[in-house]
């Protein structure tokens, strides 16, 4: 996507990502090792939403940026029929929290950044949801560069996220992800990710949503893959995933993060090692022959099945698509 920018907007992109880098400060959460490389991938990604701004705002929301190495676990309130609040965990790839902090997995940051064509993009969709909280409400409303431009998008932006909320309500296949049709936020972030990364289609299935997007982003995704695939010899760098990554359980303590899906799952292993010895002294105090044997299980056994839970859990983490929340 990169490299299908104009010489002009690469500067201009350039610039906007060293303001970003100056303002924003970056965290690693579970031992995650933050690089130039990490940094330069959220922060080129996030900018991108705001490159032909004519006043960009640099996200005044976000002042620090927490990256773990995959998805995390967060707590969700959901408000019940009856009129409760139930909490619950979600596993999710990127959270803005508390009110200044968004959390990103960068397994997910870089899956975006690799795969530019399906319509899912954890950075882009964070922003686009800071970009609409700009004026205090998430409702898919961002500040729009002239007063006279909100009753229009009202108009357009309510009709076809009622349309969507219908047709996904029907179980009719949608282009865009469903997970837009949890409330107006969720659509215009998640229709955001679709439009930089899936534009022609996103024209055909939503016309006068792409128009909108068009005025309010200032840019035309369209128009710069045609143009781009005019000049030719170009090619599309591919995101290598870093070898650096690895599995650590530190906490930066200057943070707290919330619990992980890893973290999670090293008390998982916890509570299968606390069973299986509660099983072994049983079986000892009555059967004193078996002893011997469980001894061996308890002690080489359990470690082997804690070690293939954890991979099981971590492998899970990498394939599974997480939603993201504001
Ligand atoms: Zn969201």
């Amino acid at each position: 996507m990169y490299l299908s920018l104009s010489d002009e907007e690469r500067l201009r992109l350039n610039g906007h990502v060293q303001v970003f880098l100056d303002e924003k400060s970056f965290e690693g959460c579970n031992g995650f090792e933050l690089t130039e490389e990490v940094r330069l991938t959220i922060a080129v990604q996030a900018c991108f939403l705001i490159l032909n701004h004519k006043y960009p705002s640099y996200y005044p929301g976000v002042s620090s940026i927490l990256v773990y190495p995959a998805a995390f676990k967060v707590p969700v309130y959901k408000e019940s029929e009856a009129g409760t609040i139930n909490e619950s965990k979600e596993v999710v790839a990127g959270v803005a929290w508390k009110n200044d902090l968004l959390i990103l997995s960068w397994s997910d940051v870089l899956q975006g950044a690799r795969n530019d064509k399906d319509g899912r993009n954890v950075v882009f969709h964070e922003f686009a949801h800071q970009l609409d909280v700009r004026d205090g409400y998430y409702d898919g409303v961002p500040i729009l560069p002239r007063k006279s431009m909100y009753q229009h998008w009202e108009r357009i932006f309510s009709r076809e996220y009622e349309r969507f909320v219908r047709a996904s309500e029907s179980g009719e296949k949608t282009f865009l992800d469903e997970y837009g049709a949890t409330n107006r936020a969720e659509f215009f972030a998640v229709s955001t990710e679709h439009f930089f990364e899936q534009p022609k289609v996103f024209k055909e299935k939503h016309r006068d949503l792409y128009e909108l997007f068009k005025v309010f982003y200032q840019q035309d995704p369209i128009a710069r893959l045609l143009s781009s695939y005019r000049s030719s010899g170009k090619s599309l760098e591919r995101f290598e995933l870093p070898s650096y990554i690895d599995w650590k359980f530190e906490k930066p303590e200057s943070f707290k993060c919330p619990p992980s899906l890893l973290e999670s799952s090293v008390k998982s292993t916890l509570m299968i090692r606390f069973v299986l010895t509660a099983i072994v002294a049983f079986l000892a105090i009555t059967n004193l022959p078996l002893l011997v044997a469980i001894f061996f299980w308890a002690a080489v056994g359990s470690v082997a099945v804690c070690f293939l839970f954890k991979f099981i859990m971590v492998a899970s983490a990498q394939s599974k698509k997480f939603p993201r929340l504001p």
